[in-house]
């Protein structure tokens, strides 16, 4: 621009852009709105959000349109811009609805189960073995557990989803049983995996809550499955699943009407060996910034390990979790599968005392000599 024009009309320039800034903007606000108008219409269709194909179409039309100072590639760069901003709008918009981020999914008392609460304020314990393995095994760590002086959940495999077909792959329904007998004797309710669609109503009719596990995480037919049933869920993380992964997981079953739903983080794979997997005790606190879902941590699959269980247990219910999972066998060197990771009575009893939950009386604590093997 010389320097012999006026001061005045740069000034009055400068204001025909700072009108048009304000007419772009306007615009662009009113794309937005249609933007949104359009990702609840493809919500509703049942529709994938993102249209490649489209925004190819419209960019073709805007660059077939381009007379005037800005070029092809300008007209490109601008509008690439625009629908890049679109699409995260349409996703932020899709997010904000999902159920799993209401705050009213779960009631104010938490997720009952039987009659233990969960997300109540008060952590709970899912304790019990790996697998299911004998009557006389679920007897002794049904009695045990059943005298610890906390909320808890009896667990047991009986359904494994085992790394290798040669392992112990569980006493599938006579797992089942005496897993519901145990619990029904020491007035414990029970969790149990679902491995599968063709399972489920079997372990529907058994359990009083419904395990996803890490492997399952991303079954979607199972998620939908398990979703249309009124049972308590517990999802597990998988090994290799973002929070992102995980809560559109819990999507899957909320969106069929269950919404009693509880995560579970149980580490994931890091290039760490230290330990079978990383314990992200991050996810605990971020997942409850974004869900009210109740979150557990559970130790013994993310640690694999008995040694550190209790300052990690410590870590996750400081970071906010609302109970705990512990894997616990009468004898673990002798268990069916996982016994590195198992503890034994006498070190479960230690670590509810540990987390301040109470001291066991001395006489509820059997050594492995004493439990029985029989069955
Ligand atoms: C389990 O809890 O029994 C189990 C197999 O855990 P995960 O699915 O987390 O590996
Ligand atoms: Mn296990």
């Amino acid at each position: 621009m010389s320097s012999s024009e006026p001061p005045q009309s740069l000034a009055a320039l400068r204001h025909e852009i700072d009108s048009l800034n304000a007419e772009i903007l306007a615009q662009l606000q009113r794309r937005a709105r249609a933007v949104i108008r359009i990702a609840h219409v493809k919500r509703e269709q049942g529709l994938e959000g993102h249209d490649p194909g489209r925004e190819e179409e419209m960019l073709h039309a805007l660059l077939a349109d381009a007379s005037g100072p800005f070029g092809p590639d300008e007209i490109r760069e601008v509008f690439q811009a625009i629908f890049r901003a679109s699409l995260d709008l349409q996703q932020r918009e899709g997010r904000r609805k999902l159920r799993v981020l209401q705050p009213g999914i779960v009631p104010p008392g938490g997720i009952e189960v039987g009659d233990v609460s969960i997300g109540n304020g008060k952590p709970v314990l899912f304790v019990g073995p790996c697998s299911v393995e004998s009557a006389a095994q679920m007897e002794t760590i049904a009695a045990f557990i059943s005298r610890l002086p906390v909320a808890k959940i009896l667990r047991g495999g009986a359904f494994k989803p085992r790394t290798n077909p040669y392992s112990f792959q569980g006493l599938r329904e006579e797992g089942l049983r005496l897993l519901r007998n145990a619990g029904d004797r020491h007035g414990l309710p029970v969790v149990t995996e679902v491995l599968d669609t063709a399972g489920l109503e079997a372990v529907a009719a058994s359990a009083d809550m419904l395990q996803i596990g890490a492997r399952n995480m991303y079954n979607t037919e199972l998620l939908k499955a398990v979703g249309r049933l009124d049972k308590p869920v517990l999802l597990k993380r998988g090994f290799m699943a973002t929070l992102d992964e995980l809560l559109l997981a819990a999507e899957y079953i909320a969106a069929e009407g269950n919404t009693r739903i509880v995560l579970c983080e149980r580490g994931i794979r890091t290039f760490e060996t230290r330990t079978r997997n990383t314990l992200d005790i991050a996810a605990v606190p971020l997942l409850k910034l974004e869900t009210a879902l109740p979150v557990i941590v559970d130790l013994s699959h993310a640690l694999g390990r008995r040694d550190v269980i209790l300052p990690c247990a410590r870590a996750a219910l400081a970071a906010g979790a609302d109970g705990l999972m512990i894997e616990a066998h009468p004898d673990p060197d002798r268990a069916l599968s996982d016994g590195f990771q198992q503890v034994g009575l006498a070190e479960l009893a230690a670590l509810v005392a540990g987390l301040g939950w109470g001291e066991p009386r001395p006489e509820d604590i059997l050594e492995p000599s004493e439990v029985s093997h029989g069955d």
